[in-house]
């Protein structure tokens, strides 16, 4: 089967889940979108209001600062493939619960596997938690970690820099970084890939120890 296919399959079923209680109050699931070849995966937290309205991923204010923070590295939405960790709207934005992230990851996994991107963006922390369990996103956001063949960047949510003031200069130097990550990322995953295995020796270069690769 296809990309596309497995995305189409994979969404269709995320449709008609019962897996957790958030079906029971969801008007309509998000189960994400995005060119199927993405070389980046966007992953947030959950549904919102308009998200759970329009069954699409960051339609609200937070999609239209997100579109903002990606124009600033140079990118438009249709360039990337954007999900979330849970596909159904909490009720009142809560907090995922345990359970229900357990629940939805399997989707997760077979869109990842899916569209097998190279860089993967965790917005905010809980799908930060999934890549750098334990840490503190105040002490981690801006940088990248690789992760088997990925790579991934822990920023913060965009709507958490919304209604949090103090954030919004973070996450716009964040993704002002991002074309320079991006740059590392690819070589990196060059330097290690089979025909470059003779170069694989080499150190991290002075950009990597600057943008924290680690
Ligand atoms: N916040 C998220 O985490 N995901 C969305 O799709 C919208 C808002």
């Amino acid at each position: 089967m296809s990309s596309e296919n497995t995305l189409e399959q994979i969404a269709s079923e995320v449709r008609v889940c019962i897996l957790c209680d958030l079906h029971k109050t969801r008007n309509k699931a998000v189960p994400g979108e995005g060119p199927a070849d993405a070389e980046i995966m966007l992953i947030g937290e959950g549904p919102g209001f308009n998200e759970d309205q329009q069954g699409r991923p960051f339609v609200g204010a937070a999609g239209k600062f997100l579109e903002e923070l990606l124009a600033q590295a140079g990118l438009e939405r249709t360039d990337v493939w954007i999900t979330n960790v849970v596909k159904c709207r909490p009720p009142s934005n809560r907090d995922p619960l345990p359970d229900e992230l357990a629940s939805c990851n399997q989707y997760l996994e077979r869109q990842i596997a899916a569209v097998d991107p190279k860089i993967i963006i965790t917005l905010g922390r809980f799908s930060m938690g999934k890549y750098m369990p334990g840490v503190k996103i105040t002490q981690v956001h801006g940088q990248m970690k690789r992760v088997g063949d990925r790579f991934v960047i822990a920023m913060f949510h965009p709507a958490a820099a919304l209604h949090q003031a103090a954030l919004k200069p973070a996450i716009l130097a964040d993704f002002a970084k991002l074309p320079k990550l991006l740059e590392l990322a690819h070589a990196e995953l060059n330097r290690s890939a089979p025909a470059a295995a003779a170069s694989a020796q080499q150190e991290p270069d002075d950009d990597a120890k600057q943008l924290n690769l680690f």
